[in-house]
């Protein structure tokens, strides 16, 4: 009970995003539908972008059904997605594209390293077939943080359609959706924004929406239809997540009182600056060493502690009010901390004075 979660989602939420749930909502009530209505333009204005070219449409289920839906439903048989690897999270999209049978190209580098912009140019001349790219910005797996800018450049040039997975990354870091011409870009409500899971949402063109709107090999993940529908008044298709909207809508607004993107993007980069000078201090060593993002650290295991477990680090650390996440690397061992949510750079000291005790524990015993 009464743990700080330093997981990159669900993550720790203030005590106001938690209250906002003490209601019950109808789900076709005006004052709910508007609710809804208010969080699809609120999340364009987050983005930068127009009404007019853009429209955000929200998906049940966690974030893995809003790229599901995306690629199910808007990639058409004359399609050849290149998927951009480097971690976990680009290989549940090949999964995706596998199980439905679309055509599909996979450029892969290793975890602690980001998709060249320089390799993708000369797969696109190499094979003129691939219509659209995929990739992930904030690799979850291991923390590394993608860079879209070149990636963005050359789909744009090629008149390519661009599929990002901004899961962890939407809201903790400006990103540029009009000028980087995204296409789709799919995040979650546990996650920067800091609300709690439940449900995933869409940033898409409207052009590409339209026209793709005959793809959908689903029911339920079909994105056109969710649009058409939640387009006519903030109505959803099928049963919301009521309560997580209403956590979301609350925290949207925390959001806007801590001054936006850009400053709790300060305070993230604070919190992973101080978390990773920390941990080094105390012999802890980060697995990525280039382009290391400000939302999730993976930590190697130690070395000079012998009796170094998960389970015990992860018990002591519970025991004094905070949970992290195992590793996710595939070929090192690693436990990760994130510090998103609402974590501050006091809670990190805490933190450390903690992860210290185990330490001296580890060594004595
Ligand atoms: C969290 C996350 C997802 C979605 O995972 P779910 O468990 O379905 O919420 C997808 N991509 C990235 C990069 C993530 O961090």
């Amino acid at each position: 009970m009464g743990y700080k979660l330093l997981t990159p989602g669900p993550l720790t939420t203030t005590a106001t995003v938690k209250q906002a749930m003490r209601v019950d909502h109808c789900t076709w009530d005006r004052e709910y539908k508007t609710i809804t209505q208010e969080i699809r333009q609120k999340l364009l204005d987050l983005a930068g972008v127009s009404e007019a070219d853009y429209t955000t449409i929200l998906m049940q289920g966690s974030g893995s059904f809003g790229v599901e839906s995306v690629l199910s439903s808007m990639i058409g048989p004359k399609d050849h997605v290149l998927i951009c690897v480097n971690g976990a999270y680009g290989r549940r999209m090949v999964s995706m594209c596998e199980r439905y049978a679309l055509l599909y190209t996979v450029y892969e580098v290793a975890e602690d390293e980001i998709p060249e912009a320089a390799a993708i140019a000369k797969i696109l001349e190499e094979d003129p077939t691939i219509t659209a790219i995929a990739m992930v910005h904030s690799e979850t797996t291991s923390g590394i943080l993608n860079e879209l800018e070149g990636i963005a450049a050359l789909a744009n040039e090629n008149g390519l359609l661009f599929i990002v997975d901004a899961m962890s990354s939407f809201g903790g870091i400006p990103i540029d959706v009009s000028a980087l011409s995204i296409d789709f870009l799919v995040s979650s409500s546990n996650k920067c924004i800091q609300g709690v899971p439940g449900f995933s949402f869409i940033l898409a063109k409207r052009e590409q929406l339209e026209q793709r709107r005959d793809f959908a090999r689903t029911v339920s993940l079909d994105l056109y239809d969710q649009y058409e529908t939640m387009e006519k008044d903030g109505k959803w298709r099928f049963t919301s997540p009521t309560h997580t909207v209403l956590a979301f809508h609350q925290a949207l607004q925390e959001l806007e009182q801590e001054g936006g993107i850009y400053q709790r993007y300060m305070r993230y980069l604070t919190n992973n600056r101080l978390l990773r000078q920390k941990m080094e201090e105390l012999g802890y060593r980060p697995f990525i060493k280039n382009h290391q993002g400000p939302f999730i650290t993976s930590f190697l295991y130690p070395t000079k502690q012998a009796n170094f477990t998960f389970n015990t680090f992860y018990q002591h650390l519970k025991q004094n009010g905070f949970v992290i996440y195992p590793g996710k690397i595939s070929k090192v061992d690693c436990f990760r901390i994130g510090n998103i949510g609402d974590i501050y750079p006091e809670d990190i000291d805490r933190l450390v004075e903690v992860i210290e005790k185990y330490t001296e524990v580890a060594y004595v015993s």
